[in-house]
């Protein structure tokens, strides 16, 4: 997207590359080129959108197999779910979504600076660090502008290894023309990963470098919720090999597996593809391990008039008072610049730490907005990375604002950091007997006075639902005192957090029984 202040006389003052969560936000709030999809990015073509859909698909199977237990009576031997009307619902939502970014893109030019806002539907390449060639269908252009923002986001990875054409990707199965049969998930931790790192010269912030939250554990558990055989296989079983869709492997006593699937679906982690995007004619320098382009906390790139916001930025933090810009003086680029080789060849580079960034919607739409406002607006915001919830939608789902327990203990020492926790059944499960063990919640927060609350994780029915407020509360300052004397509203999975009274400290148990 192209945008056009007011009085400019010529070229553009921002050229966005990339329609999709954070490029849209920043063009709405101060413009694209692309791939196939409609515009509005991995979240809405093959990310949060068809995926939470097909979740809701999966949770009405649950809700069904319930509604016999509380006396609903129907034939539940012949349901089965119709993947083509299912996809076809999904895909319906989708290209709705997509035209309404388009309208809203042109409704929006009133609110904003610009005079002018050109939407194209082109794929984006560097000239210079001015200057961009837009390939379209049609037709091929040039267009130069004063700030470039890249918003180009991720895509799947595939790994190096024999049959890999054989399977397909997130990206490929909310459009998948036939339903998945028998599905074997590549990827995924067996629990919820979490690797945080604190710069050394921010020691009031512990920020979030990276939630490894495993779109291989929410496609099957939403597979399997939709009646499809699932076999989820993590790294820590090598794979040896595959013949077509018979897929061979060896677990780590050595003893040899062999089972043919339907469908293989590699959930390995994604990727930029900055590669083909000619970002050295621009002079940008990427990271040597994720791909991704290095930023300063202005997300701002090691080239003056370029940014980069959302999953394809890479944060650098140098010395205090050190601009990225002026690490890297003096550098020549070469074909593939990363910060190593750069490093190497450059001895006045000084970069302190470095870590990806939550690869999350409402983080590329925030980040995309506040930049807008600091180019255009006169603003000095920065993203607040810290506290930021998230949810991961498995079949009893996940969500979590603050610290994990562990980096709680690691940031402030065992004997300062106290840990509430309840295991519950919710009470729509208890007519149909699910099984209680599978909720769970966990409040970690300081001992001594004020008592902070550090990190809410909670395990259930609706969790992004009820997270959404805890963060809210969070952002405020929650001590553990103001959450523990809120009242509660009864009956709801969300009052156990102020319910909470066990600590694991005491070694009482965690269960929470009565009404
Ligand atoms: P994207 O949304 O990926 O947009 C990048 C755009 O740039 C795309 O349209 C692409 O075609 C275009 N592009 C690329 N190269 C060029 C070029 N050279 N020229 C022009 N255009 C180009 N996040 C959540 O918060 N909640 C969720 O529930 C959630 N679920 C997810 C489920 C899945 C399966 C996946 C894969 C991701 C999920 N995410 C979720 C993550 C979320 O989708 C991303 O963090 C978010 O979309 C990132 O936005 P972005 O603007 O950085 O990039
Ligand atoms: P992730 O990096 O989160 O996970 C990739 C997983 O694949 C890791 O667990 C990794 O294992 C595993 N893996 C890598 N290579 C292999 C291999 N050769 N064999 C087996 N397993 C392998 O990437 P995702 O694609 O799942 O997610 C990308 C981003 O999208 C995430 O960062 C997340 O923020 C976002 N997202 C958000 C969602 C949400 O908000 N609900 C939902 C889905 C995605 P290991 O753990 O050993 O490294």
């Amino acid at each position: 997207m192209a945008c056009r202040l007011a009085n400019a006389k010529s070229s553009y003052d921002l050229i966005v590359i990339g329609g999709g969560s954070g490029g849209l936000a920043c063009a709405k709030e101060g413009t694209t080129l692309g791939s196939k999809w409609g515009l509005g990015g991995t979240c809405v073509n093959v990310g949060c959108i068809p995926k939470k859909l097909m979740h809701q698909a999966a949770l009405l199977n649950q809700s069904l197999k319930d509604a016999e237990a509380f006396g609903w009576q129907f034939d539940l031997k012949s349901k089965i779910i119709d993947w083509q009307k299912l996809r076809g619902a999904v895909q319906n939502h989708i290209r709705s979504l997509n035209w309404g970014h388009r309208v809203q893109l042109n409704e929006n030019v009133s609110h904003l600076p610009f005079s002018k806002v050109d939407y194209m539907n082109a794929y984006g390449t560097f000239i210079d660090s001015h200057t961009i060639q837009a390939v379209g269908d049609k037709k091929k252009e040039v267009v130069y502008g004063e700030n470039i923002v890249i918003a180009t986001g991720i895509r799947p990875k595939y790994p190096q290894i024999p049959g890999v054409e054989e399977g397909i990707t997130s990206d490929d199965l909310f459009c998948l023309a036939h339903p998945p049969g028998k599905t074997l998930v590549v990827g995924g931790s067996c629990e919820y990963q979490k690797r945080w790192q604190v710069p050394r010269f921010s020691p009031f912030r512990l920020l979030p470098a990276f939630i490894s939250i495993n779109v291989a554990l929410e496609c099957s558990g939403f597979l399997s919720g939709l009646g499809f055989p699932v076999k989820t296989m993590i790294r820590s079983i090598p794979l040896r090999g595959f013949d077509q869709l018979t897929v061979e492997w060896t677990d780590e006593h050595g003893k040899v597996f062999s089972e043919t699937f339907d469908t293989l679906l590699w959930a390995v982690g994604r990727e930029p593809r900055l590669s083909s995007m000619s970002i050295d004619k621009a002079g940008l320098l990427c990271h040597p391990k994720s791909g991704k382009l290095i930023v300063d906390d202005w997300d701002k790139t090691n080239v003056e008039n370029i940014y980069a916001i959302g999953d394809i930025q890479h944060f650098y933090l140098p010395y205090p008072g050190v601009h990225l810009n002026h690490c890297i003086n003096g550098y020549k680029f070469q074909a593939c610049p990363t910060v190593e080789n750069l490093a190497s060849s450059s001895p006045s580079l000084i970069v302190v730490k470095s870590f990806g960034r939550l690869e999350l919607t409402p983080v590329a739409i925030r980040s995309g907005k506040l930049l807008a406002r600091r180019l255009f607006g006169g603003s000095k915001e920065l993203m607040d990375y810290d506290r930021v919830p998230t949810t991961v939608f498995t079949p009893v789902e996940y969500s979590c604002v603050g610290l994990p327990e562990e980096v709680a203990i690691q940031k402030f020492g065992e004997s300062e950091v106290e840990v509430y926790h309840a295991s519950f059944m919710p009470l729509e499960f208890s007519v149909p007997q699910r099984k209680s063990e599978k909720c769970y919640i966990k409040v970690i927060c300081k001992r001594s006075s004020p008592s902070h609350v550090l990190g809410v994780h909670y395990c259930g029915p609706n969790a992004g639902e009820i997270m959404q407020g805890f963060a809210v509360a969070m952002r405020c300052n929650l001590t553990v005192d103001q959450l523990l004397g809120t009242v509660g509203i009864h009956p709801t999975c969300a009052e156990e957090l102020v319910k909470l009274k066990v600590t694991k400290r005491s070694g009482k148990s965690a269960s929470v029984t009565g009404c």
